[in-house]
């Protein structure tokens, strides 16, 4: 059985225009788009989807950039979906992410670093299920 994660294509690549770009280097890089729609976050769910972090000192300024306009959630998959997402994207910080990386490419900045993708296929699924019910997403 193929594994899952999700994806979120951030406010300041929605900004930019690179969604198509984004989507490229993820199908390149063998992860298959089997879910995906454009929304726009309100407070209450960007709070909630980043809860874990609700005790950090960046949380108020994360919230407030990732309700800044849309988003694009996905869900991937492929067999180490989870593992290969998170090494497509690089580092958390795009000045350590490693060149070819999404966020070495288009990372505008640590907060405005362009994509998510799960920590881990616990979350994974928790975060699926946050954003997509089971018939939209076709594998
Ligand atoms: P990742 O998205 O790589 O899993 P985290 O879960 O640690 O990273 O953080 C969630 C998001 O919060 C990051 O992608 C980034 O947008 C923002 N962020 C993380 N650390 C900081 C920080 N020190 N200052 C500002 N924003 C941050
Ligand atoms: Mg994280």
């Amino acid at each position: 059985m193929e594994e899952q994660t999700l994806s979120i294509i951030k406010p300041d690549a929605t900004k930019r225009s690179i969604t198509g770009k984004i989507n490229n280097i993820i199908e390149e890089a063998g992860l298959k788009i089997v879910a995906q729609k454009r929304i726009h976050l309100t407070r209450e769910q960007a709070e909630k989807f980043y809860s874990v972090h609700a005790e950090k000192p960046f949380f108020k300024d994360l919230v407030n950039y990732m309700i800044s306009g849309p988003i694009v959630v996905q869900v991937l998959q492929a067999s180490n979906a989870v593992s290969l997402y998170r090494s497509v994207m690089g580092a958390t910080n795009p000045e350590e992410a490693k060149s070819g990386t999404i966020r070495a490419e288009f990372a505008k900045s640590l907060e405005a670093n362009s994509v998510h993708g799960s920590d881990s296929d616990e979350n994974a699924n928790i975060e699926i299920s946050f954003f997509f019910k089971a018939e939209e997403i076709v594998g």
